[in-house]
Parts: structure tokens; C-alpha cells; sequence
């Protein structure tokens, strides 16, 4: 096991409540043209503006040397150059992976995952950067860390992008100065509850003058909010769409994504099915494979029932193991099988090995280990709640317990 690493990047400021000063990150070109107008600028420092916030080193206006004094204050004054208070740095993997703890201006904390594919077989190296759209989540996946620590706030948009630029500011002093090339929502929270902000901070990062990320390098992942997937579906294709589906038996899928019992898995894979066919672009589906939950060969033929002839692909991960669950992953050789269960009715399938689950990179689990463990008796009254339902969703008996509250859409 590889040494951790911790590097604080910036001195703690220790606020309590949020900044006022919006992000100027998520300022767009027009707005921030008016805003340097009404302050006497020409609206061409925009251009170097953004060309500062997405490039170069600058932690604060005053350093961006090509803007005069009194603009930079004015900045300042007006703006946070950046939302994040406070970036905690753990390197796992020999470096190959990257967890970043960030602290914001009202103290509460979000994660985002940086992680380093070499070059090979004449592939160009790539840097996927899995990033947060809320701080918790309210959704209350069992396996998840994030759903155990419950809701606390949407993210801001400029919360958004500035995970991102702390990973293009980190990529940027590489030997090389790389470049980001995958964006993945697949942090903390549930991106299509945060949709509005989502889409907003997807159209600053395809704008080339910012970071010039294409739509097919960006994915999002949705645990299965159906009107906001068809919300996408009238957009157009913005990102490849991912759906955590886990499981195909809508009473394991109660269990497992309690959104299931507000919208089931039939309705999510419709809308998905809908998605597909208006953008023509394929639909990836999650499952965290779990030992002895829903690894067996009858969830591989209800998945394979469900998604036989759609433009689909499945992608099964091992669960990373959570402290609050009674649950571990599923063995290889039985993620094999299932896969190959897939795969013999022509469904794409392929398993992701789990990066990063050294620092826990799965959804949530480094802010949860800042949050503090859950007591040890709360802990054990949560695992025998979850080995009984799971226990009489694997009878195919369906939950009588109520929709998570905050997830109507
Ligand atoms: N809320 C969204 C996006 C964030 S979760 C969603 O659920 O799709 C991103 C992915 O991490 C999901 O597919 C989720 O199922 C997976 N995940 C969460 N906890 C995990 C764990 N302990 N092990 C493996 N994958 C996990
Ligand atoms: Fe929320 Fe996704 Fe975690 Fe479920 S898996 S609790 S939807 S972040």
C-alpha cells in the first residue's frame, strides 16, 4: 500500500458563514463585459479575466500582472476568485490518483478525484477529474458514504467549476503541463437534483475560452430523477448520460436507491431508452457489484431482460467497502460470470476496476471521514435495518418505507 500523502494547498480561513461575493467563475463573457464597463475597464480584460481564472497560477486577482491595480481590487471586492476556502490534497496510488477535500466559505465540504491514465497502446494519456454537484446528498443509497451523511446544500455553479480548476491548476504544474481531458459528475450528490447549476457550469466548460471541453468528454450520473432526464432529452445531447441502476427487481432497487420508489426502474429505463434514441447517444448503466445482494444470476438475466436491443452499456464496479454497511463487493470470479451472463445476450459490458478505493474515492467517503465515524451502536442498528431489507427485497417482498424527503421532482 502506498504511503499517504497530505498537502495543504492554502492556510485555513475558518468562516462560518458563506462568502457573499458571488464566484466569478460562473460569470459568463457578456456579464462580466457589463460588470468591467460599469467600472471604467475596456470590456476586452474579460478575455484576460478568464484566461487568468482558467490558466496560470493567479490565487487572487492582484496576481493576474496584466490587470491594473484598482481593477484587481475591484474584483476582489465584487468577487471570490475562487469559492474554495480551503483544498486538502490525498495522493494514493503511487500519484495516480488524486482525492481533493474541499473546504467552502460557509465550512461545508465537498470532494472531488483526480485520476492519471498513462499513454498506451498508442492511446493518449488521459486525466479524469469525478467531481461534486451538492454537498451530502438525499437520496441515502445504502452502499453509498455520501448518502450517509444526508443533505446539506446545493452546490453554487461557481462551486462547480472550481473543483475544476483546482485540478487544471494541479495538472497545469506537471512535468508537461497537462490537460484535463474527462469530467465525470460522479462525486457527492445527486446531479440532476442540482440540474439547473449542472447545465449552467456545462456550458462554461465547452466554452472555448474557458476550458474547451466537449460534451463527449463529460459524463453525468443519475441515480434515476426522472423528469430531469427527460428535461435532457428535450435539450439535446449536453453529456454522455450514466444511470446507476444496481439492480433490475424494482424491490432490491427500493433498497439499494430508495429514488426507486418514487420513480421505478422500468420509468428510469424508459426515459433513459427515450434519451437514447432523440440524441443517438449510447446510455451507460452502473451497478456496484455487492457480495450476495445483486450479484447473482438472476439479477444478470433481469438486466439483461430490461436492456436487451437498447444503445446501452453496462459497466459493473466493485463496491468499495463502507463502514456503515454490513455489505463488501462481490468476488472477481463472480463479477466475471456476470459479466459474461451480459455479454452472451450481446449487452456491452465491462468491468471498471475500483481507482483510488485506497483513499476511498468512491462518492463521498474522505468528507465523511472528516465528518466524524458514526457512533459504533448507530452504526450496528443501521447494518441489522439493512441486512432485513435486503434479506425481504431479495424475497421479492417490496419496501413499505416512505420516499427519501427533498428528492420530488
Ligand atoms: N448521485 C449520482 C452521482 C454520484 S454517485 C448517482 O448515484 O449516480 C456516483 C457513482 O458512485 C454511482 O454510480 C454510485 O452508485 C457509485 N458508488 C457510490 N458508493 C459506492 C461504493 N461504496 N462503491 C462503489 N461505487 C459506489
Ligand atoms: Fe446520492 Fe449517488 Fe450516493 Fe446514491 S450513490 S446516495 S444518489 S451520491
Amino acid at each position: 500500500m502506498t504511503p499517504l500523502q497530505t498537502v495543504v494547498m492554502a492556510p485555513p480561513v475558518g468562516v462560518a458563514a458563506r462568502d457573499p461575493r458571488p464566484g466569478l467563475s460562473a460569470l459568463d463573457r457578456a456579464a462580466l463585459e457589463r460588470w468591467l464597463v460599469d467600472h471604467g475597464q475596456p470590456p476586452f480584460r474579460a478575455r484576460q479575466v478568464h484566461d487568468a481564472l482558467w490558466g496560470g497560477t493567479a490565487t487572487r486577482p492582484s496576481d493576474v500582472t496584466t490587470l491594473p491595480r484598482s481593477l484587481a481590487a475591484a474584483l476582489d471586492a465584487g468577487f471570490r476568485w475562487s469559492t474554495m476556502a480551503e483544498d486538502t490534497i490525498v495522493l494514493a496510488e503511487g500519484g495516480q490518483t488524486e482525492k481533493a477535500l474541499h473546504r467552502l466559505s460557509d465550512g461545508a465540504t465537498i470532494e472531488s478525484v483526480l485520476m492519471h491514465y498513462p499513454a498506451r497502446q498508442g492511446r493518449r494519456a488521459r486525466h479524469t477529474l469525478c467531481i461534486s454537484s451538492q454537498a451530502g446528498c438525499a437520496v441515502g443509497c445504502p452502499f453509498c458514504a455520501t448518502g450517509e451523511l444526508g443533505f446539506t446544500r446545493d452546490l453554487e455553479t461557481a462551486e462547480i467549476l472550481d473543483q475544476i480548476r483546482s485540478a487544471v491548476a494541479r495538472l497545469g504544474q506537471h512535468e508537461g503541463a497537462e490537460r484535463l481531458t474527462n469530467i465525470v459528475f460522479m462525486g457527492m450528490g445527486e446531479p440532476l437534483l442540482n440540474l439547473d447549476r449542472v447545465l449552467e457550469s456545462v456550458s462554461v466548460l465547452n466554452d472555448p475560452a474557458r476550458l474547451g471541453l466537449g460534451a463527449r468528454h463529460i459524463t453525468v450520473s443519475t441515480s434515476g430523477v426522472v423528469p430531469g432526464i427527460r428535461r435532457l432529452t428535450a435539450l439535446g445531447p449536453q453529456f454522455t448520460l450514466a444511470i446507476s441502476l444496481h439492480a433490475a427487481r424494482d424491490a432490491l432497487r427500493d433498497v439499494l436507491v430508495p429514488l426507486n420508489r418514487r420513480w421505478p426502474v422500468a420509468e428510469v429505463v424508459a426515459a433513459a431508452r427515450e434519451h437514447a434514441k432523440k440524441t443517438g447517444r449510447r446510455i451507460s448503466y452502473e451497478v456496484t457489484m455487492i457480495g450476495g445482494v445483486n450479484d447473482t444470476d438472476a439479477d444478470a438475466d433481469a438486466i439483461a431482460t430490461l436492456l436487451r436491443g437498447d444503445l446501452a452499456h453496462v459497466n459493473l464496479i466493485p463496491m468499495n467497502p463502507v463502514a456503515h454497511t454490513p455489505w463488501t463487493a462481490s468476488p472477481m470470479p463472480v463479477i466475471e460470470a456476470f459479466a459474461a451472463r451480459l455479454a452472451g445476450v450481446g449487452i456491452p459490458v465491462t468491468i471498471r476496476r475500483n481507482r483510488g478505493q485506497e483513499i476511498g474515492a468512491a462518492c463521498g467517503q474522505l468528507a465523511a471521514e472528516h465528518a466524524g465515524q458514526p457512533a459504533a451502536p448507530a452504526v450496528a442498528r443501521r447494518r441489522q435495518r439493512l441486512e432485513a431489507e435486503s434479506a425481504r427485497a431479495l424475497r421479492g417482498q417490496r419496501s413499505d418505507e416512505p420516499v427519501p424527503a427533498g428528492v420530488e421532482g
